[in-house]
């Protein structure tokens, strides 16, 4: 479902994030993305949601071409994929359940749909309870549960998620990971960016290790590998 080829990423500054990136990864896969800062982790993340165009190579996302995508046809490739930030970026005047709602594709839905819709994502994560309140009202590792919420709201067939623990302590870490599993069983994707040395070598899944913008290592069930 996503197919790098000899990916290159020249930042205008002349930083070289991606020197040949090819990967290859298949539905339902849950993939750890590791590496020192600076290593170019977030910069494989956002060129998967054409956040960042690379220089050249070649990117298929769902089938999609990225490279030639138009920018007009951008929002089509992103309904198939939920992203969750480490700093959350929830709306801070919408409720929970507005923060949810906001994200979910309109067109043809009824209004009882869409609630019954927030409702159901909503218990996945454990908020139903608070969904009136506003982020500003929820510790850290909730207002992450509801932008988890946020990002399956549409049923993306992929989920990015660029350092999702790394605001929170371990314990609530450990729970937000639990939700990521449950997703990634359904039959979702996950990608996920991070420096969480137990979480990777807890739960194992493959990894691909980024240092200075090139890919050292690729492996089925991996380690974390590095000392920070
Ligand atoms: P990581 O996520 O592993 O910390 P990044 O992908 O954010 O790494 O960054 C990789 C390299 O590219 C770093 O040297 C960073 O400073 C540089 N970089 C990232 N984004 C930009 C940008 N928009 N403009 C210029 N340089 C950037
Ligand atoms: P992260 O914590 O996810 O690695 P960074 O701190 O590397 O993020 O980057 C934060 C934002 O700043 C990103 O949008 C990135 O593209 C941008 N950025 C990072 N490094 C540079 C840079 N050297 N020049 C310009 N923008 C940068």
């Amino acid at each position: 479902m996503i197919k790098m080829q000899d990916i290159v990423k020249k930042y205008p500054n002349g930083i070289i994030a991606a020197n040949r990136f090819n990967v290859d990864i298949q539905q339902g896969e849950f993939i750890y993305i590791v590496g020192p800062s600076g290593a170019g982790k977030s910069t494989f993340i956002k060129m998967v949601y054409r956040e960042e165009k690379p220089t050249s190579g070649k990117i298929l996302v769902n089938g999609i071409d990225l490279t030639t995508l138009k920018n007009s046809k951008v929002p089509f490739l992103r309904r198939n994929i939920g992203v969750v930030f480490q700093d959350f970026k929830l709306l801070p005047t919408l409720t929970v359940f507005e923060n949810v709602a906001f994200a979910l594709e309109v067109t043809e839905h009824r209004a009882k749909d869409i609630k019954n819709r927030v409702m159901d994502v909503l218990s996945m994560v454990g908020l139903k309870h608070k969904m009136r309140m506003l982020p500003s009202e929820l510790s850290g590792g909730e207002q992450q549960r509801v932008s988890i919420a946020r990002s399956i709201i549409n049923k993306p067939k992929m989920i990015i998620a660029d350092e999702p623990t790394g605001n929170l302590d371990p314990d609530t870490a450990w729970e937000i990971m639990s939700i990521l599993e449950e997703i990634n069983l359904n039959g979702t994707t996950v990608i996920m960016a991070t420096h969480n040395k137990e979480i990777v070598n807890t739960i194992k899944h493959r990894v691909i290790a980024i240092e200075n913008g090139r890919i050292v290592r690729d492996e089925q069930r991996g380690e974390y590998g590095y000392e920070n």
